[in-house]
């Protein structure tokens, strides 16, 4: 689905163990997906023995993972691009944006290669060909389940490239190609690697998650001995029995998605659906070249509520798609009320250059896009404090991502929180807890996005609560 804006990468992967081979810098922008791609790179890299260097100058060569969903990314990819050979000189590009070579040759000639998204072989060659690797008698070697960016508790799994869709206001086909999807046990065995490496929770990820296998015709592959077939349903089944938690990103609201909420009402897999709607009244809907039903889709969503009434939905949308009337916007409001959008986010429409959408009538001007903007931030934050509101009293499993250093406070995340774009749960007053652990607490406050379980003594609470207000006046 489409990338999310809220959950774009721009890091240097962290330095690895040193050898004396030479060392690659890498910088990954972009959503999850193009995280998961500088991962495979950097597996590969520590494969023939290369080592990851975590600054320009220390580097041999530095590769620029690219994202280019956006204009803004296009052009924050391409500034990136600028840095890295101003600071090293030497650079190879890939990613979504490398799929247009003579826009990056155009504003950066000096670049050494231009790989598109996914064709790690390619970039390898470059690197071999730029930073040839001495001979070495000793293997390097690496975690089975390869080299991750995420932290040790949490990863992202991707089980297809591509997709079939055309939305008007996306290249990312145009970018990645068709559907792709990844043998059933080709996902099961790389999940499983993760989990015996300590991963807790596996996030799900690919550009439409419930599209998987519709290209290899559902194919079986044998998995722990018996077959299993490329399906949503069959896939999340299998994933849920590795017993850690299953968040499922980037879901098209098709009527199979119906079959995995038993398995979340069960416990096999968190009841969390990120659907990226981007927008709810049917014409705009239509002019971007998605389903336009939505009265089924508030029956469904109606539906999945009542069979599993803890589930949670994270969605995106567009405001100020070209030809959106104020009706247009009111009917999208209404919409995230009428189904309850737990965790909404919004982007302003943009003209991406390549998009069918760029050449539709009655563009909206920016003025109006920021203001239903804010309105719909507006909306969305409202509903999102009510529904923390409503798990204040109630127990829930936090896995802890990090130690507050200046108060010793735990953060973490309950189901209802995928990592780095919606909320965190605060747990305050214990100690001995861990990041990685996966703990429960009881709810007693809540902020906005974010909820708070103080555990600290009544009397303490009440002294810490006024000196915060203090110091805020100050
Ligand atoms: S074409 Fe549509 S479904 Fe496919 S990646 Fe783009 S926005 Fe997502």
């Amino acid at each position: 689905m489409a990338n999310d804006p809220d959950s774009s990468h721009a890091a240097l992967a962290p330095a690895l163990p040193p050898t004396a081979s030479p060392r690659i810098g890498l910088v990954s922008l972009g959503c999850p997906k193009a995280l998961v791609d500088s991962e495979r790179i950097i597996t590969q890299l520590r494969a023939e023995g290369y080592a990851i260097s975590p600054d320009y100058a220390g580097a041999d060569a530095v590769i620029v993972n690219t994202c280019g969903f956006l204009d803004s990314a296009r052009t924050e990819s391409l500034e990136a691009i600028g840095e890295a050979l101003h600071e090293n000189g030497k650079v190879i590009v890939t990613g979504c944006l490398g799929a247009e070579a003579d826009v990056i040759r155009g504003a950066h000639p000096a670049v050494l290669a231009i790989t598109g998204p996914h064709q790690y072989e390619a970039v390898m060659e470059a690197v071999r060909a730029h930073a040839p690797r001495r001979a070495d008698p000793f293997i390097d070697l690496i975690p089975e389940h390869g080299f991750k960016l995420t932290p040790r508790h949490y990863a992202y799994l991707k089980i297809s490239e591509g997709c079939n869709n055309r939305c008007s206001f996306c290249i990312i086909p145009s970018m990645r190609g068709d559907l792709v999807s990844r043998p059933a046990n080709a996902v099961l065995r790389e999940a499983e690697k993760l989990v015996n490496a300590g991963v807790k929770e596996l996030l799900v990820i690919s550009q439409d998650t419930s599209a998987y296998g519709v290209d290899i015709r559902y194919a079986e592959s044998q998995w722990r001995g018996r077959p299993l077939r490329a399906r949503f349903y069959d896939l999340a089944e299998a994933l849920g029995d590795l017993g850690v938690w299953v968040r499922l990103h980037y879901v098209y609201p098709y009527p199979h998605v119906d079959d995995v909420i038993p398995l979340m009402a069960a416990g096999k897999i968190l009841p969390y659906l990120d659907i990226p709607f981007q927008h709810a009244a049917p014409r705009v809907l239509k002019a971007m070249r998605r389903p336009a039903n939505q009265d089924r889709v508030l029956e469904r969503i109606h539906r999945w509520r009542q069979i599993c009434p803890d589930l949670t939905i994270r969605s995106s949308f567009i405001v100020g798609f070209p030809g959106e009337t104020d009706a247009d916007f009111e009917t999208l409001l209404d919409f995230l009320e009428a189904a309850d959008i737990d965790r909404a986010g919004c982007f302003k429409y943009e003209n991406v250059t390549g998009a069918v959408s760029r050449d539709l009538p009655d563009h909206v001007e920016e003025h109006v896009k920021a203001e239903r903007y804010g309105a719909f931030m507006e909306r969305a934050t409202e509903l999102a404090e009510a529904q923390s509101r409503r798990k204040i009293g109630k127990t829930l499993d936090v896995l802890i991502d990090a130690i507050d250093a200046e108060t010793g406070d735990a953060i973490g995340r309950s189901f209802a929180d995928a990592p780095e774009i919606d909320g965190s749960v605060r747990i305050m007053g214990r100690s001995g807890i861990k990041v990685g652990d996966l703990t429960r607490a009881m709810i007693t406050d809540a902020e906005g996005y974010d909820l708070v379980a103080d555990e600290r003594p009544k009397g303490l609470s009440g002294v810490m609560k006024r000196r915060k207000i203090l110091f805020g006046r100050r």
